[in-house]
């Protein structure tokens, strides 16, 4: 028991009157002291030594906090009771009382109460006794007085201590009372039929005294082995009741990811309580479910946000009703009922109230769980459908995790590179800041700042990528790992690449006709020409083609430009495409250094349907390239044809042709082969661009068939003015589709 201060108000209340009390029975009593006798002061000093020397040996009974001692000594007080001075008795219950529990160094106001309470249940005993009048005590009545007095102190002495107890403990007066299996009546009745024997022995001669002691032994074995046995009774309940409660809190541990099943749950905490039914009623979000230990699941509209527990389940008539609430931060979530026909105890109704935090602990783990799993999958989503790669290496170098993207950039599955080294995968070439060498690296794991690789894919070609690589800090403060996001920068710096030739190119053949064009008008312009018609024409000459260059690098340009924006309006009319063919070939032929056309083509027109200022100027395109591009003193070939319902057009030239990897590139613009003839011959790469969209955007196409060394072949179809009137009178489909 704690200290007096900290027990509770009623508690102490009772203390100090039943103290106050008891001193005013002892002082009834007090008087009769100056009528005692040696033999009366014998007899008080040997019942107190005796009854102190008995409260040594008691047998405990523990409630929940409190112990409830049981002795012998009540048997000390029926031979007492009969044959002694009542105010013997009182005061030697007082000494022995405050001699045996002082000896045990229980607390003041445990000894007070006990000591006191003793008092007033002997008090009573004695005036029960009284009542009886009795002239000689062994007479039959004698015995009977006695019983009956003994039973009035055993009635008050445990309505004392069961009062106490309930008091501190909080427990019902009638639980504390109540000792399985009459315990306190077996020990009373015990006590009395032994202090009956002493009785009748010390009547016939208290030499036999010393033969009780055994009987007192026994009984007090008996007793300590019977209150043992009780308790490992009890103990082994306990255990059950643990079982229980740890198998109903297993049955509430779940694989998190399916739909729970309460029933299991219900069922056990039923049977640990042997109630009649027990309901489980969860508040979800406007609905509230009913689970039953026989099954039942029901789902009802909830009237209201925070309902009050009660609310939520009717009591069943003729039953008791326990309800725990199940309960969040804020607000309720449900309530764990317990219908039986006895309330529950504060133990069974703790043990409901542990189970009911688990079913929350339960749900919260859920939600939390679903939380993750929906955050998990929603990352996964954000992080499988980026078009940045990222992918996790861990600090020893190897691949943990790899994106979609990193599969579309590298070519390697995810499958195939989890685990391995990640310069083994990436395979790196790096850079030089200056030139454009490149040595093989290793990717930078600790790289915030954006760094740019070049990387072989898993089928050989090239990409390059840019990226950023970022610890993910260890608890110990290393890293755990390194993320690494990668963007395919190849476009990119391929156009920044073009961008830069473009401008060092168009700058170079902008130059190239300005130089002579200003030579020439200084000379003229300072009269150092000769003055003859002659020597003007030729200067004139000179200077218009140049001046011709510069227009037409201008209108590539302006071409490209208009192609790209998709803005090129056309004009299409049927035309005889043999016209368009001889006035080029003419036109060429005025080129300085001409080569001779051999013109192959049918007599009769050949008409198509195209814009005829488009068609000149792709024949313009194949003509001079095949002009520039001839070895010397070679012929060129044009010819035109009908095939099907198309105008096939060649130009053939002999030469260095054009190499099979460059086939493809050389109609890309700004593409110019890396051929001596090319680096000698100004342009720009942009003819061929030029001519090819030019001939898909009037519904044609173009093909080009070189063997390197012997020349080229370009060749060209446009559809035919009837077949094809309607099909591709308009420019930006065939753009869009060629675009
Ligand atoms: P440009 O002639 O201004 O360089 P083009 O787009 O007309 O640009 O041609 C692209 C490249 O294709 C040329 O640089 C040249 O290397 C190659 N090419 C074009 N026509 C021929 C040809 N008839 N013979 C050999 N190479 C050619």
């Amino acid at each position: 028991m704690s200290a007096f201060r900290d027990l509770p108000r009623a508690a102490r209340r009772l203390i100090l009157a039943t103290i106050v009390v008891g001193a005013m029975a002892a002082g009834i009593r007090a008087p009769d002291l100056l009528h005692w006798g040696r033999w009366d002061l014998l007899t008080w000093f040997g019942l107190s030594l005796g009854s102190a020397l008995s409260e040594q040996f008691t047998v405990a009974v523990r409630h929940r906090t409190e112990t409830e001692n049981f002795s012998l000594t009540d048997a000390i007080w029926v031979p007492a009771l009969m044959f002694a001075r009542p105010s013997v008795l009182t005061f030697a219950v007082i000494a022995g009382t405050l001699l045996g529990h002082s000896a045990r160094h229980w607390d003041w106001y445990k000894i007070a109460y006990n000591t006191a309470q003793f008092l007033l249940a002997i008090t009573a005993a004695e005036f029960v006794y009284g009542l009886f009048g009795l002239s000689d005590s062994l007479q039959l009545l004698g015995w009977l007085a006695a019983a009956v007095a003994m039973l009035a102190y055993f009635a008050i002495n445990e309505t004392f201590i069961a009062s106490i107890i309930s008091l501190v403990e909080g427990e019902p007066l009638r639980r504390v009372l109540v000792l399985p299996e009459g315990l306190n009546a077996l020990h009373a009745a015990g006590n009395v039929t032994i202090g009956m024997l002493a009785a009748l022995v010390w009547r016939s001669g208290p030499v036999g005294l010393p033969l009780l002691i055994a009987p007192m032994v026994i009984t007090f074995l008996a007793y300590r082995g019977w209150v043992h046995s009780k308790r490992e009774e009890e103990q082994a309940r306990e255990r059950d009741r643990m079982k229980t409660l740890y198998e109903a809190g297993r049955a509430l541990l779940r694989p998190l990811d399916s739909t729970f099943d309460f029933l299991p749950f219900l069922q056990l905490v039923r049977k640990m309580l042997d109630a009649a039914a027990v309901e489980l009623v969860m508040c979800e979000d406007d609905a509230r479910v009913y689970n039953s230990e026989s099954g039942l699941l029901l789902t009802m509209a909830l009237e209201t946000d925070d309902p009050d527990p009660a609310s939520l389940v009717s009591t069943r008539p003729g039953m008791a009703i326990y309800l725990a609430e199940i309960r969040g931060a804020q607000d309720v979530r449900g309530v764990l009922a317990v219908h039986r026909r006895e309330g529950l105890s504060p133990a069974e109704a703790s043990l409901v109230e542990a189970l009911a935090s688990q079913v929350y602990v339960n749900q919260e783990n859920e939600r939390l769980f679903q939380e993750t799993v929906e955050q998990r999958s929603h990352l996964a989503d954000v992080i499988g459908n980026t078009s940045d790669g990222i992918f996790v290496v861990s600090p020893d170098r190897r691949i943990l995790s790899w994106n979609p993207a990193m599969e579309r950039i590298t070519g390697f599955g995810r499958n195939e590179v989890v685990g391995t080294p990640c310069d083994e995968v990436l395979r790196l070439h790096l850079e030089q800041e200056d030139s454009r060498i490149t040595s093989v690296g290793t990717l930078i794991l600790d790289a915030p700042e954006t760094q740019d690789a070049r990387l072989i894919r898993r089928d050989g070609s090239e990409r390059w990528i840019r990226y950023t690589s970022n610890s993910m800090p260890a608890r110990d403060g290393g890293a755990k790992a390194f993320v690494v996001v990668a963007r395919d920068v190849t476009a990119e710096l391929e156009a920044e690449q073009m961008k830069g030739d473009f401008v060092a190119t168009v700058s170079h053949e902008l130059r190239t006709p300005l130089t002579p064009l200003k030579g020439f008008l200084m000379s003229l312009e300072q009269g150092l020409v000769e003055d003859s018609a002659e020597a003007r024409h030729e200067y004139y000459s000179i200077m218009l083609r140049q001046a011709e260059r510069l227009e037409r690098l201008i209108n590539d340009l302006l071409d490209v430009s208009r192609i790209d924006s998709g803005k090129v309006a056309l004009d299409l009319v049927a035309m005889d495409v043999r016209e368009a063919l001889l006035e080029q070939i003419r036109e060429a032929e005025q080129q300085p250094s001409p080569h001779p056309v051999e013109f192959v083509r049918p007599d009769a027109p050949v008409l198509v349907h195209a814009d005829p200022f488009r068609v000149g100027q792709v024949v313009s395109n194949l003509l001079s390239n095949a002009f520039k591009y001839s070895s010397p003193d070679s012929s060129i070939d044009v010819s035109v044809e009908v095939v099907g319902d198309a105008a096939l057009v060649r130009i053939r030239n002999e030469g260095e042709g054009i190499r099979p990897q460059d086939q493809e590139l050389v109609f890309q613009r700004f593409f110019r082969a890396d051929s001596g003839l090319t680096r000698r011959t100004g342009g720009v790469g942009l003819g061929l661009y030029i001519t090819k969209r030019l001939v898909e955007a009037m519904g044609g196409s173009i093909a080009l068939d070189s063997e390197p060394g012997r020349g080229c072949t370009f060749s060209f179809r446009l559809p035919m003015a009837e077949s094809s009137a309607s099909a591709h009178d308009q420019w930006p489909p065939a753009m869009a589709r060629s675009g």
